[in-house]
């Protein structure tokens, strides 16, 4: 269960900011395909953003759901629209989900979250853009409320004085970090809030796959994540079951959002979910991660950073 809701999510939840070409361009009949295969195999929590693939993703999985809508948890969010574009206005809060609602092709979400909130002002998230997510869920558009966003610290600030149902906490539970569990998962459980937990293969790089141009983490995290997967290669494992297996043991949280766009991803993950982890392998790895073990990166405005380990910037 999400926190305080009704939410029942699955463990593993979609994430399809894949559907948005943002990892790369994607097949959208495969995804269709990927989307449909998910809800058959009990996968019932999707999670998008308007930001993805600049309402392609939206749009993509509003077509994808078409008759089985009625069948899942859906969750967008509102606020941020580019990779520097963000608006957390209350007006716009509003239109904003006006218009997920159309590309989604419902008359509601599940779960409606500020995007990326580090990249507003702490005063207007909490003293406008909270306010106007209450309004929407007042207004049965949306079931629920949230925040996402990277640095913990903020996510926690934005919500010791105003209510929210779901935080979305990405790249700070998976085999290269597990410091969500310092501050934010006894914040969390304190406050009776759902905890989401965004990107257990770091965003793809603990994938064979290239890593995509924008991607934050720095040169020593992208080369412990490189030699992760060629251990359990060696070791006959898929890197991506072991990953996501890891990060689903996190008790507290509710659901674990691995972005896909095809069908092999999500029978390759849905493995994850009886799959044992070989100890020795565990430890192999955390042997090779921990010089660069909980090292992050900064995102937002300068005031709302809370790098606490970064030796490469
Ligand atoms: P991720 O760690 O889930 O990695 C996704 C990448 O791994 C994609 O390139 C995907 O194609 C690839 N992949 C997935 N399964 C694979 C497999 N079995 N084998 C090989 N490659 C595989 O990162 P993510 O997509 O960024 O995070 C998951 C979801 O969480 C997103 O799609 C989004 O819905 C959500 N999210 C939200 C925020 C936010 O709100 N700020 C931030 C990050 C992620």
């Amino acid at each position: 269960m999400l926190g305080e809701t009704d939410l029942f999510v699955s463990q593993i939840g979609f994430g399809a900011s894949p559907l948005g070409d943002v990892f790369g361009a994607t097949d959208p009949a495969e995804s269709t395909r990927a989307v449909r295969q998910a809800v058959a195999s009990g996968i019932n929590f999707f999670d998008v953003s308007p930001y993805y693939g600049r309402t392609l993703a939206e749009k993509r999985l509003g077509n994808a759901l078409i008759g089985i809508r009625k069948n899942i948890i859906l969750s967008t969010k509102c606020g941020r629209y580019g990779f520097d574009s963000f608006d957390f206005s209350a007006s716009r809060i509003k239109r904003s989900i006006d218009e997920s609602l159309t590309r989604l092709q419902t008359d509601y979400v599940d779960l409606f979250m500020a995007h990326d909130i580090e990249f507003g002002s702490l005063d207007q998230i909490v003293g406008e853009t909270l306010p106007a997510l209450q309004e929407v869920q007042k207004s049965g558009k949306a079931r629920y409320i949230g925040i996402t966003g990277y640095p913990l610290a903020i996510l926690k600030a934005a919500t010791e004085s105003q209510r929210v149902d779901a935080i979305l906490s990405y790249c700070h539970y998976n085999l290269l970090i597990t410091d969500l569990e310092d501050d934010l998962e006894p914040f969390a459980k304190a406050q009776r809030i759902g905890l989401i937990n965004a990107s257990p293969l770091h965003m793809g790089l603990l994938t064979e796959a290239e890593v995509p141009v924008w991607h934050p983490a720095p040169a020593g995290v992208r080369s412990a994540a490189k030699q992760v997967v060629e251990l359990c290669r060696a070791r006959e494992v898929d890197p991506a079951v072991m990953a996501l297996g890891f990060s689903i043991g996190q008790p507290y949280v509710a659901s674990t959002l691995v972005g896909m766009s095809n069908s092999e991803q999500v029978e390759t993950n849905l493995r994850a979910l009886d799959f044992e982890l070989d100890p020795v392998l565990l430890l192999e790895l955390q042997q090779i991660v921990a010089p660069v073990k909980d090292v992050v990166w900064a995102s937002g405005l300068s005031q709302t950073f809370d790098v606490k380990s970064c030796p490469e910037r």
